[in-house]
């Protein structure tokens, strides 16, 4: 059974001056991502998230850059008020504990902080404002409030495999519920746009790696900005167990994916999971 995660990007707001290298989401860093502010008015997040409930989808995933904190919880509290969504949260390490404890008990069901990659001078490099070891702190905090922590590899930005060893190393020491293995896509106009692509081939050996690393996973997701179409089955076969980044195709707001400009249609998804016999967890949907 495949898990399927929808997506709300509350702000594409981000305060950091210097932008993450790969960066195409927050404001102005790419010509195919959102490149001007977008701030979702409460409003809005009702209705993707009840369009997404009424879809059969039954875990979103909510997101925004640093500095978007009370926003983040705001949508939260929204999402909770109006549907049953499993609700997972990425600020990236935008947290303290005191906010963890507000987002649980808010009803947050996973919060997410990837690190991206271990290998510090790459992270340096690729993310000069950031921290890494403030993104292990946010870890450790998660882990300890019991919440469900998500946490996950950058694929194919110039790390090693020695680097990817020692990252699953720690996650499954912190007991990590969730890996996404995201593959690198370029993004126009950003540092990064001449670098090619994380193959197919190398993000299915990152996949089958993390899952004989860390065998207590309960989650194991690919985003379909990331994966791509033609890797969907590819990525379950080789032990995926969620695909993120999809919204049904009645979704209400203007929406661009993380890695990549495109974003997964759920009925397009369905149908491609059910020719190979595969089933979703997805509930029926509600007709409007
Ligand atoms: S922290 Fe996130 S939103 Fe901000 S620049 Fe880096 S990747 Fe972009």
């Amino acid at each position: 059974m495949v898990e399927i995660t929808s997506t709300v990007h509350i702000s594409n707001f981000c305060y950091f001056m210097e932008k993450c290298a790969y960066c195409g989401f927050a404001v102005g860093t790419s010509p195919d991502g959102y490149l001007f502010l977008t701030d979702k008015k409460q409003e809005e997040i009702k209705k993707a998230a009840i369009s997404i409930a009424k879809s059969g989808i039954k875990r979103v995933s909510i997101s925004a850059g640093y500095g978007n904190f009370y926003k983040i919880l705001k949508g939260l509290e929204i999402i909770k008020e109006n549907t049953k969504l499993k609700v997972l949260i990425n600020i990236g390490g935008d947290l303290n504990r005191t906010e963890i404890t507000l987002l649980k008990s808010a009803g947050v069901d996973t919060i997410c902080c990837n690190l991206e990659t271990m290998n510090l001078n790459l992270f340096r490099k690729l993310k000069p404002e950031d921290s890494i070891e403030k993104r292990m702190k946010v870890c450790y905090q998660v882990k300890e409030t019991g919440t469900e922590l998500s946490s996950g590899l950058l694929v194919g930005i110039g790390e090693t495999e020695k680097d990817r060893q020692l990252h699953l190393e720690f996650l499954n020491a912190i007991e990590v519920d969730e890996v996404p293995v995201m593959g690198f896509h370029p993004y126009r106009g950003t540092p990064m746009e001449q670098m090619e692509e994380a193959s197919l081939k190398l993000q299915l050996k990152v996949i089958k790696l993390v899952k004989s690393k860390i065998p207590s996973l309960k989650r194991l997701t690919v985003p379909f900005p990331t994966i791509g179409k033609e890797g969907i089955i590819p990525a379950v076969k080789a032990g995926a167990t969620n695909i993120a980044t999809v919204i049904p195709k009645n979704y209400p707001l203007p929406i661009k994916g993380v890695g990549s400009p495109s974003v997964g249609i759920l009925e397009e998804i369905l149908t491609i999971l059910e020719k190979e016999g595969i089933k979703a967890d997805v509930k029926k949907p509600v007709s409007v």
